[in-house]
């Protein structure tokens, strides 16, 4: 682990030496859809050539994911949690759901298992509801994001957690307003940067003046469908907001769909070993951000590039 274990002080993420930290690293793809990007080697790359320290296994649960088929997707996540761990990076453990509220007894079962499993590894980060929709904060996604949080912490009592919601993960204004009383939780705040502007931005920095820490688990560097056009002057103003504030960063999606958001190109080895043919506009300028906005951290543990 680069920073060690990661904890909340008001608005801002700290390492073990109580620093400001910042993560920059990729999303995986829904699990049930792209079960063979689950892999060790995959992960490997991820770290290696695009220099991330967070990597996201966003699990699937309805559409064919963990409702169905629990193990099968326990088997995925956890390897990407070992290769991960192995690497000495972070890894957001997320349960990639919409509808989490009505899943709450297994959530708790699935944060069981990995918190119990896991939870002495300061590099596991939970993430406990993807993007709830369109619901009430204080009386659905506060109730149950308590209930998971206490089933964790039972187990682990300290690593971070992500804490979902509303409106997909943009109303963090509302949830600071009414915060989950935990010494280390942080807000999800997803967007996409051809849709998602500067109300965004505003509605982040009245959750960060009210004293929340923010975590953006996933951004996509397209329109919130994940397809359409790049707006590059939206992408540059969001990375400013997010130098800024030294918030952390996952980037939707490590996966070969034909769609803008995705860094490959359909046929791109699951395996990692991508050369600049395989890499789609979008992975191409992750790469080089994820990069770039690394260069430091590895530079100070004697990696230069
Ligand atoms: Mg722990």
């Amino acid at each position: 682990d680069l920073f060690g274990r990661l904890q909340v002080n008001g608005s801002q993420i700290m390492d073990k030496n109580e620093k400001p930290v910042s993560l920059h690293g990729m999303s995986l793809f829904w699990s049930q859809w792209s079960a063979s990007f689950y892999n060790e080697k995959c992960v490997d790359w991820l770290y290696s050539d695009w220099k991330c320290t967070v990597v996201r296994a966003a699990m699937g649960v309805e559409g064919g994911g963990y409702l169905t088929n629990p193990e099968s997707e326990i088997a995925k996540v956890t390897t990407v949690i070992d290769a991960a761990i192995k690497n000495g990076i972070y890894v957001v453990v997320d349960w990639h759901d919409h509808n989490a509220q009505n899943h709450l007894p297994q959530a708790k079962q699935f944060f069981d298992i990995i918190s119990e499993k896991y939870g002495e590894y300061p590099n596991v980060i939970y993430e406990i509801f993807n993007e709830p929709l369109q619901v009430s904060w204080s009386n659905i996604v506060k109730p149950y994001s308590l209930e998971v949080i206490k089933t964790i912490r039972q187990n682990d009592p300290d690593n971070l957690i992500i804490v979902g919601n509303p409106t997909w993960s943009q109303d963090v204004d509302v949830a600071s307003k009414d915060p989950i009383k935990d010494p280390n939780v942080c807000y999800a705040l997803h967007f996409y940067t051809s849709t998602h502007k500067q109300f965004l931005r505003d509605k982040a920095v009245t959750a960060m003046n009210n004293g929340v820490a923010l975590f953006i688990s996933e951004f996509g560097t397209s329109e919130a469908s994940g397809d359409g056009i790049i707006d590059w002057n939206e992408t540059d103003l969001w990375i400013n907001f997010f130098k800024t504030n030294k918030i952390s960063t996952c980037n939707w999606s490590a996966f070969d769909k034909d769609e803008t958001s995705a860094a490959l190109i359909p046929g791109a080895n699951p395996q990692g070993g991508w050369s600049e043919n395989d890499l789609s506009e979008s992975g191409k300028f992750n790469r080089n951000l994820i990069r770039s906005l690394n260069k430091d951290v590895f530079k100070a543990i004697g990696i230069e590039y």
